[in-house]
């Protein structure tokens, strides 16, 4: 089995970054595998803290565990948004691949402490384990938003980056470059998009030399896409996007057939609609052109 790491250091000397989906529910795995096994690419699924408590720790990491012994696929799994050392530990100890550790909302030198334990902690229970730590400001929640939210004071500096991971250790950064969590509903129209600091991006990787993760990458641009992995992402977390595919395969199938009552003629439409976004991303982050 190849290591993530190597995965993502193979994506950034090809010119590409891989997917990172969230996963509720078995119809978004099913999906998301199915895609990425149609396009050859590594992809990374992952389970934020609701994910993990509805499907359970131990349950995602046996559904993610099987399906990469019987395929021998390069398939990750990430626990999204961990927000204390237990909950994190939790997930290293179940079997995680990855690990984000966010305590973005605490003052820089807390946070910078905590996510140093943290890195500590995690390596002690899986040496092979990548831990990702957060910094800066990039809102909450993967879903709509009513308004976008004033993220403007919380962007990351090139100076504070390289700080935080000298002295934390991490393995990978998700700094705020302009992405933001959720989407506005002009986004699901498809009326506007969200732009990224592709500056930034690029001076935030000189300055640490770090992988670097894109959060909330739903309803962005896809040429600020592109150019933000030449600048130096490695890894793009698509969630919002997925479950507005989600809940309209959902809809559609139960308008199309108010009678029928077997979940799984039902949720086949789903499946097909959270698959085709996903597989849309994924090519435009080998580098392709989305379709
Ligand atoms: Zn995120």
């Amino acid at each position: 089995m190849q290591l993530l790491r190597n995965v993502l250091e193979k994506a950034q000397s090809d010119g590409a970054a891989i997917g990172h989906f969230n996963i509720a529910d078995l119809v978004f795995l099913k999906a998301v595998f199915a895609a990425a096994e149609e396009l050859k690419v590594p992809v990374v699924v992952g389970a934020s803290s609701g994910e993990r408590a509805f499907m359970g720790v131990h349950e995602i990491v046996a559904l993610v565990r099987s399906l990469r012994e019987e395929s021998n696929f390069p398939l990750f799994l990430n626990a999204d948004h961990t927000h204390s050392l237990p909950e994190a530990l939790e997930a290293a100890r179940a079997g995680f691949d990855s690990i984000v550790f966010d305590v973005s909302a605490l003052p820089f030198e807390k946070n910078v402490r905590q996510t140093k334990e943290a890195v500590e902690a995690l390596k002690a229970v899986n040496p092979a384990i990548l831990v990702e730590g957060e910094l800066g400001d990039i809102g909450t929640g993967s879903e709509i938003h009513e308004k976008a939210p004033d993220l403007a004071k919380g962007l990351t500096t090139p100076g504070d980056a390289k700080r935080y991971v000298e002295a934390t250790g991490i393995d990978v950064l998700a700094p705020a470059v302009g992405n933001m969590h959720g989407m506005l509903k002009s986004m699901v129209r498809g009326e506007t998009r969200k732009h990224l600091d592709i500056a930034r991006i690029a001076e935030i990787k000189a300055a640490t030399g770090s992988l670097l993760t894109l959060h909330g990458g739903s309803g962005t641009d896809d040429e600020d896409l592109r150019k933000a992995i030449g600048a130096g992402i490695n890894l793009v977390h698509i969630n919002t996007e997925l479950r507005v595919a989600w809940r309209d395969g959902l809809e559609n199938a139960l308008a199309k057939e108010p009678d029928e009552v077997v979940p799984y003629k039902i949720l086949e439409p789903a499946v097909e609609s959270v698959k085709q976004v996903a597989r849309s991303r994924m090519r435009l982050f080998e580098g392709g052109l989305a379709a």
